[in-house]
């Protein structure tokens, strides 16, 4: 199964980034994905099938999203 990720979207890797982060947004598509660590704030470049195999979760960016202001 392809792995389908979006700019904007959040991923959350089997393997934790030494500075102790698990997730990451996505920055950049293409044959590599941008990554940028949400803890840290340092950025990878990963090709497409390594980073299918490393994925463990997939936050879409609209899921990402926590400041609704619908109420009232
Ligand atoms: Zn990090």
């Amino acid at each position: 199964m392809a792995l389908e990720v979006n700019v904007g979207d959040q991923v959350r890797l089997k393997k934790q980034h030494p500075c102790g982060g698990y997730y990451w947004r996505v920055t950049r598509l293409g044959a590599d994905i941008g990554l940028l660590c949400l803890n840290c704030r340092r950025h990878v470049m990963l090709p497409r099938p390594q980073l299918q195999r490393r994925v463990k979760e997939v936050v879409p960016a609209e899921t990402v999203v926590q400041e609704e202001t619908g109420a009232g």
